[in-house]
């Protein structure tokens, strides 16, 4: 993947890394070849996404069949998604739910999630789905004040680099003690590893993965699957 210094939302959409970082095509491709089942509408969601402008905020198939994965294994019934893109994320996770289990989902582009909605729907899941078209941090306050705090129990954070702090704290009041967060693109294309780089989103995640590291209220792992995808487990009873 070409780096080259952000200037503005449509070069850092390109800065991001929708396969996973650092593997040889070969490998990447033998990956791919003997674990990746997409299903057909997830894969035409993908293709459809590529063709976008920002098409490369997509997560990468082979994380959002871990994610799915996760659900699965998890059985939440109740859960978070913070920055819905054009769903396919959300569509995933809604598929690996329970028939009593659904999803909070915060965005602000009526353009993107019109397009996870036709996948929702398509894929019958739109029921288990309450998009919030709305500043994710005013969202996420509302849910709180509204009593849902310890209430959730996954959350998957993938928005504005600049606001993953708030967004974590709050997804972590509204999860309960066992609850998983999953946050996206914590490796940012390795660009907060060199003290070279130091933009705004490059400064953001390098700082949240410091902070996070001494978040003593939590578990943690950082994945380095997709752009990296750090699993953060809450500790509590
Ligand atoms: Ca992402």
């Amino acid at each position: 993947m070409v780096l080259a210094l952000a200037q503005d939302d449509n070069i850092v959409a390109t800065l991001m890394s929708n396969r996973t970082l650092g593997l040889p095509d070969r490998i990447y491709d033998y990956l791919l070849s003997v674990s990746l089942r997409e299903p057909d509408i997830l894969k035409r969601l993908r293709a459809e996404t590529a063709k976008l402008p920002m098409g490369m905020m997509q997560i990468a198939p082979e994380q959002g069949q871990l994610l799915g994965l996760l659900v699965q294994a998890l059985n939440p019934k109740r859960c978070l998604e913070v920055g819905v893109f054009t769903g396919y994320s959300s569509l995933i996770v809604a598929l690996a739910l329970g028939p009593d289990a659904h999803i909070t989902a915060c965005d602000v582009s009526e353009e993107w999630t019109s397009i996870a909605r036709r996948y929702w729907h398509e894929a019958r899941v739109e029921h288990k789905i309450d998009l919030y078209l709305a500043p994710a941090l005013q969202t996420l306050d509302r849910l709180a004040a509204r009593g849902q705090a310890g209430s959730y129990d996954f959350a998957f954070i993938d928005a504005d680099k600049e606001n993953y702090w708030g967004y974590y704290e709050r997804s972590l009041a509204l999860l309960r003690p066992g609850g998983l967060i999953a946050i996206d693109n914590t490796l940012w294309s390795g660009r907060p590893a060199d003290p070279k780089l130091d933009d705004p989103d490059t400064r953001a995640i390098r700082t949240f993965n410091q902070r996070l590291f001494k978040d003593s209220r939590v578990r943690i792992s950082l994945v380095p699957v997709g752009d990296g995808m750090t699993l953060v487990l809450k500790l509590g009873t």
